[in-house]
């Protein structure tokens, strides 16, 4: 069955925005297979975004993504993939329309609390450097 990375950031953490976001997963049908909290390291948050690594952005996206806990988990379901994108919104908040996870509760691009993964390469990519694969469900 197809599987996704999705993460909340350290500002869906600080806001306190975990049980929101979980619960538009689950309750759209998709099965939490896998779940922990993460304080990854600058150095990992740089692996993670490694296609950005060119972009001006890179260096401060990374020191944020290393700048707290961060909930790493693994979804399950048909479609998840492109399904949990269009539940997380547009890249951009100000972009992201009504209904979705940033267009209801983010307003900045560098703050957009929630991250998913934008393919099934990059999911299997994701998934196998944030988690063991013991630590699935
Ligand atoms: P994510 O990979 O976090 O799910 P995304 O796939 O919607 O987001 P990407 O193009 O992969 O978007 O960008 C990764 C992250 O980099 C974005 O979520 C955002 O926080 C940050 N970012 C993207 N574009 C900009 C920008 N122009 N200025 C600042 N930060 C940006
Ligand atoms: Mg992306």
């Amino acid at each position: 069955m197809e599987r996704t990375f999705i993460a909340i950031k350290p500002d869906g953490v600080q806001r306190g925005l975990i049980s929101e976001i979980l619960s538009r997963f689950e309750r759209k049908g998709f099965k939490l297979v896998a779940i922990k909290i993460v304080v990854p390291s600058k150095d990992f948050a740089g692996k993670h975004y490694h296609d950005l690594k060119e972009r001006p952005f890179f260096s401060g996206l990374c020191d944020f993504l290393s700048s707290g806990p961060v909930v790493a988990m693994v979804w399950e379901g048909e479609g998840v993939i492109r399904y949990g994108r269009k539940l997380i919104g547009a890249t951009d908040p100000q972009k992201s329309v009504p209904g979705t996870i940033r267009g209801d509760l983010a307003v900045l691009v560098g703050r957009n609390i929630i991250h998913g993964s934008d393919g099934p390469e990059t999911a299997k990519d994701e998934i196998k450097l944030w988690f063991k694969q013991e630590e699935l469900y």
